[in-house]
């Protein structure tokens, strides 16, 4: 079959051929194709009612819920570019995305709109909103409360699911093309204040497509959505894939390991995606069993690094191999991956393991200081040019410029590639440490500390030293029941790596700082107090 112009398109083709399978699933409820596609044309149908144009912004704060898909396809069939924002977003945060977006209409749950988005959209260009309730969860102690209570109706904004049962029409003639902006994305990028990456209709079709293809899963399958759909994996590789293949989708709100097994337990997934930090908490929760990943076809991690030994403790415990992907915002999720037929090699030199091999159409190249392309295996910038990176940033025609020179994405990131083809990412140039004029990579001592048996969660950023200049220091969060302390990490690391780069302050903390797409955040544990400051 050809590939669809855009991901309504597509969806629209599964809708027509499967129109009583369940397109979503959410804890008790199902939304068949049929279903999806009458409420999301409803709600495209009020929004052009109530004055969007094509091509104007809507921005999307929801959870995982069916409230954001039916939000993210009304949108697109009014013809809108959607502006996904993180719900972990403070006030600030979002009022930079609806100001910098020129965002028309916000759909957003009820809880957001009462706790602070009445205000911040008040200052901002935004005069439709759309607010709806999506299932909240808590968790009390050991049991989980089911929250359906909703809060009042606000005079200020319509009622998603009412508008979506109204029964309006979709617009007519507001069919996307190829090259147009379906995604404003912000990310930090490689620097500064958040961007908005231009993901257009065309880049997310090429990489939903390439899952469709490449995956080879069963007939009607069902897709787990680990990561969030605001994000720009979760959106493609998940939601963009499934309605691509006429899937199911189970979602569940947010991320909480029991409940993501009792989902894999119900639904018996083909196929999921997410964070390395999601399969350690899942591989943590004393409940996890073989079982629960019986079903799965495929099992992917990618948006950051993935440890060697969670690949190698998961297989062994649990069964799946889990497969590497490697993408950024700008490039609409992979640009390289583990294909199905293959395992990603450990490189015996840095112990790193392979991210993939670029896609087809796909470019990546390693490039030095100077922009000349580096031989085999030696570091360097990795650059990628292919149908899935993006035209450009929103309205930033120097960070464009600056980082899409002759429409090549240049990633921030250090890799190199080996005489196979096997792109293997090194670190972030930004996070390199600089040890008395040492380099050391965060990711190389994190490997390390990953293959010890006590360590859940590692991170390794550099810290100011009087005598060094910057010294290594490593954060860990230890699996349930562990005793090892500090210093015997830090001692097991002294033996496994140069004098430099082992650890010089090691220290333990609950948990670690994560964004809502489960990365580890570095920056907020380099603005710690530290030892010697
Ligand atoms: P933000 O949260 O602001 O969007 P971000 O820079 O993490 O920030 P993303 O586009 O989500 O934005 O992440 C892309 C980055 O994630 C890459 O540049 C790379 O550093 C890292 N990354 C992605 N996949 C992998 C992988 N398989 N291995 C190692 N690092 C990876």
């Amino acid at each position: 079959i050809e590939p669809a112009d855009s991901l309504v398109h597509a969806f629209r083709r599964s809708a027509a051929e499967v129109p009583d399978r369940p397109c979503l699933a959410y804890f008790d409820g199902r939304l068949g194709y049929r279903e999806v596609d009458e409420l999301s044309d409803s709600v495209a149908g009020h929004l052009a009612a109530r004055g969007l144009r094509p091509g104007d912004r809507v921005a999307v704060l929801l959870q995982n819920s069916p409230l954001f898909v039916l939000a993210l396809l009304g949108a697109w069939k009014a013809g809108a570019t959607v502006v996904p924002v993180n719900p972990m977003y403070k006030a600030g945060e979002v009022a930079h995305v609806l100001r910098d977006g020129e965002v028309t209409a916000l759909i957003c749950s009820d809880r957001a709109w009462e706790a602070y988005l009445r205000e911040t959209a008040a200052d901002s260009p935004v005069r439709i909103v759309l607010i709806g309730c999506e299932l909240d969860f808590q968790t009390r102690g050991d049991a989980r409360v089911l929250a359906f209570e909703r809060l009042p109706q606000a005079p200020d904004a319509d009622d998603l699911t009412a508008v979506a049962r109204a029964g309006h029409r979709a617009p007519a003639g507001r069919e996307a093309a190829p090259d147009d902006i379906a995604l404003i994305s912000y990310t930090s990028g490689t620097s500064g204040a958040p961007k908005g990456a231009t993901n257009t209709h065309g880049n997310i079709m090429y990489n939903a497509e390439r899952q469709r293809t490449g995956l080879r899963l069963p007939e009607a399958p069902v897709y787990y959505a680990l990561a969030p759909l605001f994000h720009i994996t979760g959106m493609v590789c998940q939601l963009g894939a499934c309605l691509n293949s006429a899937g199911t989708l189970v979602l569940t709100y947010r991320f909480e390991a029991g409940l993501v097994l009792e989902a894999f337990a119900e639904h018996r997934p083909h196929y999921t995606v997410g964070p390395s930090t999601a399969f350690m908490a899942l591989a943590a929760h004393p409940s996890c069993t073989r079982d629960h990943f019986a079903s799965f076809a495929h099992i992917s991690s990618g948006g950051a690094p993935v440890p060697p030994a969670l690949v190698e403790t998961f297989r062994a415990g649990f069964g799946p191999y889990i497969r590497n992907g490697y993408g950024l915002t700008e490039c609409t999720a992979p640009c390289a991956s583990v294909p199905p037929q293959h395992e990603a090699p450990v490189d015996p030199a840095s112990g790193t393991l392979a991210v993939g091999v670029p896609g087809p159409d796909t470019v990546v190249r390693i490039v030095d200081d100077r922009g000349a392309e580096a031989p085999f295996g030696e570091q360097g910038e990795i650059v990628v040019r292919g149908p899935q990176v993006v035209p450009g940033y929103w309205r930033r025609p120097e960070a464009t410029a600056e980082a899409f020179p002759g429409g090549e994405l240049r990633t921030g990131d250090i890799g190199f590639m080996d005489e196979q083809g096997w792109l293997y990412v090194v670190d972030r140039k930004k996070d390199m440490i600089n040890a008395s004029g040492f380099k050391v990579w965060p990711r190389e001592v994190e490997d390390v500390l990953y293959t010890h048996p006590s360590v859940r969660e590692a991170a390794v950023v550099g810290v100011p030293d009087g005598y060094r200049g910057e010294t290594v220091k490593a954060y860990i969060s230890l699996r349930p029941g562990a005793d090892a302390d500090a210093d015997t990490l830090a001692a097991y690391c002294k033996d496994r790596l140069a004098a430099y780069k082992y650890p010089r302050q090691v220290e333990i903390l609950p948990d670690l700082p994560k964004t809502a797409s489960g990365k580890i955040l570095r920056r907020e544990l380099r603005s710690r107090p530290h030892d010697g400051q």
